[in-house]
């Protein structure tokens, strides 16, 4: 067969979580949380398949929920997104991201992506025949050089993708970079594709810096959002995207044919639910605990790092252990010591000898402890 991904394989997340499973290893590799979603919103989900919504969803996805989500992004970040045309709801932010590089990226176009980048960005770009840029961001900080970026963008870049906070590395962009961005697209007919995913999930007092607060990034970008991460149901495969209404309606045309609409019944739940910001803006709080207890639990092991800004996931260097490859170390740690994370240099194919490893803290307690107590002894 010609493959038209010759050099994909299957996904890591895959890959990692079945070697868990196999071997029995406490999973913090993927990203997903071992537990359970609030009780109302599964409560919703049901009254809402009692009620009748079992049918197609209107195609952009239910009017009151494209409501409730531009009341909250104007209230977070004060741009104003119609719910009629510039709003629409996905199956998970994936499925966003594809239709976005789907109907804008062609054979020649350049896209602008930062490595360690979200492994499903590449493959989308290659898919439609562009061609990837990659800028480098280097541990431990993982900032970008702007004059790197501007050297990078040419009269063939049709598109820059940032994420923010950033998977894996758990940092975010500040004002200055994204008004850096700013600058940069100025006058520009490129557009920006903003990876919020984990808009709600930032620690330290720090404030999310979407595309949406800067106008002349605004004017240009696509936002996408995960209900998955907010809500703890990444199984339920529900997101949504934010565009200005010229690159909306493109969206559409393509949204339309790929899966016409998303889950009925859980875009009801999800419009109740969202009624209650603190159902939301509560997630940070939540989750820096998380980070907080597990940080405190490995402080004696081996492992270095620095405390993630935003995310559910913590690198670690094991630089002091071994000199192993990253992709070895994260399968001897699993077979062996029964513990499974992700090899941070699949995110970031250029740089092999990255002695990183990313572990996903949405756990219990329980499981974090004894995840912390295999990491101590390793
Ligand atoms: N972007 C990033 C940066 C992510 O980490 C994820 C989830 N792993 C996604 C997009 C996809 O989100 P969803 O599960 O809603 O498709
Ligand atoms: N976003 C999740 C992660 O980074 C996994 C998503 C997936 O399994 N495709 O771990």
């Amino acid at each position: 067969i010609n493959s038209k991904l010759p050099n994909v394989s299957t996904t890591i997340f895959t890959v990692m979580s079945q070697m868990a499973n196999s071997y029995n290893a406490i999973n913090l590799s993927q990203g997903f949380p071992n537990f359970e979603a609030h009780p109302k919103l599964i409560e919703l989900v049901s009254q809402a398949m009692q009620k009748g919504y079992n049918q197609y969803a209107p195609m952009p996805g239910l009017p009151s929920l494209r409501s409730i989500i531009a009341e909250k992004t104007s209230a977070l970040y004060g741009y104003d997104y119609h719910p009629e045309s510039e709003v629409t709801i996905t199956s998970g932010a994936t499925q966003a991201i594809f239709t976005i590089i789907s109907a804008f990226v062609a054979p020649g176009d350049e896209v602008i992506i930062f490595k360690p980048a979200y492994d499903s960005y590449e493959p989308s770009i290659e898919l439609f025949g562009g061609t990837v840029i990659p800028v480098q961001l280097s541990a431990p900080d993982f900032t970008i050089n702007w004059e790197e970026v501007a050297s990078k963008i040419t009269k063939k870049t049709k598109m820059v993708i940032i994420n923010t906070p950033h998977n894996p590395s758990g940092t975010v962009l500040s004002k200055n970079d994204m008004l850096q961005l700013e600058k940069l697209l100025k006058g520009t007919d490129i557009i920006l594709l903003s990876d919020e995913v984990y808009e709600h999930i930032i620690f330290d007092q720090q404030k999310h810096e979407s595309a949406s607060k800067y106008p002349g990034l605004a004017e240009r970008a696509f936002i996408t959002a995960s209900f998955g991460k907010t809500f703890h149901t990444t199984g339920w495969k529900m997101g949504y995207c934010l565009a200005p209404t010229v690159l909306m309606q493109e969206f559409r045309k393509v949204h339309q044919f790929n899966v016409f609409c998303s889950n009925h019944p859980i875009q009801f739940a999800l419009a109740e639910y969202l009624k209650t910001p603190e159902n939301y803006l509560s997630l940070s709080d939540f989750y820096q605990q998380k980070r907080d207890l597990f940080l405190s639990l490995i402080k004696d092991s081996r492992f270095s790092y620095t405390p993630a800004s935003g995310t559910y996931f913590q690198l670690l260097d094991y630089s002091d252990i071994t000199n192993e490859a990253d992709v070895d170390f994260a399968e001897r740690l699993t077979k062996e010591h029964g513990i499974a994370s992700i090899p941070v240099s699949v995110f970031n194919l250029d740089q092999k000898d990255d002695h990183v490893l990313r572990f996903c803290f949405a756990k219990t307690e329980d499981t974090l402890k004894r995840a912390a107590e295999i990491l101590c002894e390793v």
